[in-house]
């Protein structure tokens, strides 16, 4: 049975990020660069006003204040080919460029327009050379790389793609998921239950977490544990990127996933990971002609899909898109009570981690009743991770992975 980082480098090795695009940047959202970015001009590309006021020589306010002739009026997106010479400023407006030969803007705020001549202004306090001023290629310059391959688009990002002069984005293109939720016990959210049976739940959260991350979705519903269906549903989703099993994996007669993957052509990578909630997980792929489905069979139990989900699916996703692997464990929270994993399986444990003005972070595992218990999980913040038979105390340092 494989290590959890074990199974995540056998997902990392089989999985190759999908062809990339251009398109603008506000559809990029989302995905991850697939190119660095690379300034194409200085920003600012002028001396840039920051304020309303006057751009001035600082050393003609070096004494205090004195009383200036206005030769110039500069707006935003204006420029002017008037020198600003000892005794002379231009009245200024924020984001314009500055004139040639001012170092500085006085706020409009410590002037006084002359009553008698309104081309005459006093500015009533001194200001350093500078003062105001955004120099040009202060922020970026040409050349310089602004964003690395494998950074997330978010909004900040597509602020930043279209400040350049293409305004567009080269990412991969968005994975499709394929999902099917197996049991002969499942119906539809929102249908009533008879006798035994329970509501396909596993199926939309899925779904959430996988447009969440990103990707498209297609949804194949609820499949009995028969044969025929089985076989049915597996085609259709091999049209994926990736195709998602959830229930049917584990040692019971009707866990008929594994075999009927086989039967379609996936090849098993792995079967069982070492891992509590999650053991029975299964990965494998189909390659047919230059198409690869990835094929994920998480166990049934909401939790255990989750967790799956999130450690596994997701760093597929993620190098379909071609996103920078994050570090699994975020270290350095101190457990609020002791704990005991008695078990041969490390375990990811839902718990509260907070970080407390102070005191650092701590960590409480919460009173979760098992793999089946979803409910907890909407308390918790976080997975603590716990090493196999292993007794913890309250203060004691240990690992989470955020959820
Ligand atoms: P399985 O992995 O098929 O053995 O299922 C393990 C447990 O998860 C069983 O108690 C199932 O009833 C439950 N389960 C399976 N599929 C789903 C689903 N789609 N939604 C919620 N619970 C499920
Ligand atoms: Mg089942």
């Amino acid at each position: 049975m494989h290590s959890v980082e074990e199974a995540l480098e056998l997902v990392s090795k089989h999985t190759i990020p999908l062809p990339t695009h251009e398109c603008d940047a506000v559809d990029a959202l989302g995905s991850a660069l697939a190119e660095d970015l690379i300034s194409d001009s200085d920003s600012p590309m002028f001396d840039k006003a920051m304020m309303d006021g006057y751009a001035v020589i600082a050393a003609d306010l070096a004494d205090g204040p004195a009383n200036l002739e206005v030769v110039a009026e500069i707006a935003a997106g204006v420029t002017t080919d008037e020198v600003i010479r000892p005794g002379t400023c231009a009245r200024i407006m924020t984001g314009a460029p500055m004139p040639p030969g001012a170092d500085s803007v006085a706020l409009v705020e410590n002037s006084q327009i002359d009553s008698e001549n309104v081309y005459r202004v006093t500015i009533t306090q001194s200001i350093s050379a500078g003062k105001n001023v955004l120099k040009k290629g202060a922020l970026l310059s040409q050349g310089q790389i602004v964003l690395s391959a494998g950074s997330l688009i978010r909004p900040i990002e597509v602020g930043i793609l279209s400040d350049m002069a293409k305004g567009k984005a080269t990412v991969h293109q968005s994975p499709s998921i394929s999902i099917i939720s197996t049991g002969d016990e499942l119906v539809e959210a929102g249908q009533e239950t008879g006798p035994g049976q329970i509501r396909n739940s596993n199926g939309p959260m899925l779904e959430a977490m996988a447009r969440e991350a990103g990707a498209t979705v297609t949804q194949l519903g609820i499949v009995r544990d028969q044969r025929a269906d089985l076989a049915d549903a597996i085609s259709k989703g091999l049209e994926s990127d990736i195709m998602i099993l959830s229930g049917g994996v584990s040692s019971g007669v009707l866990d008929l996933v594994p075999s009927e993957l086989s039967a379609h052509g996936v090849e098993q990578i792995f079967h069982k990971v070492c891992i509590k909630p999650g053991k029975p997980l299964w990965f494998g792929k189909r390659v047919e002609g230059d198409k690869t489905t990835l094929v994920f069979g998480l166990p049934g139990n909401p939790v255990s899909s989750l967790v799956c989900f999130h450690l596994f699916v997701r760093r597929a996703l993620n190098r379909l898109m071609g996103r920078a692997d994050t570090p699994l464990y975020v270290p350095g929270f101190q457990l609020t009570r002791d704990f005991v994993n008695e078990g041969d399986r490390p375990v990811y444990f839902p718990a509260m981690a907070c970080r407390k003005e102070g005191a650092g972070a701590t960590i409480s595992p919460l009173n979760w009743k098992g793999s089946a218990d979803l409910a907890t999980l909407a308390m918790a913040n976080s997975l603590a991770s716990f090493a196999p038979n292993t007794q913890y105390e309250a203060g004691q340092f240990i690992s989470a992975v955020m959820v």
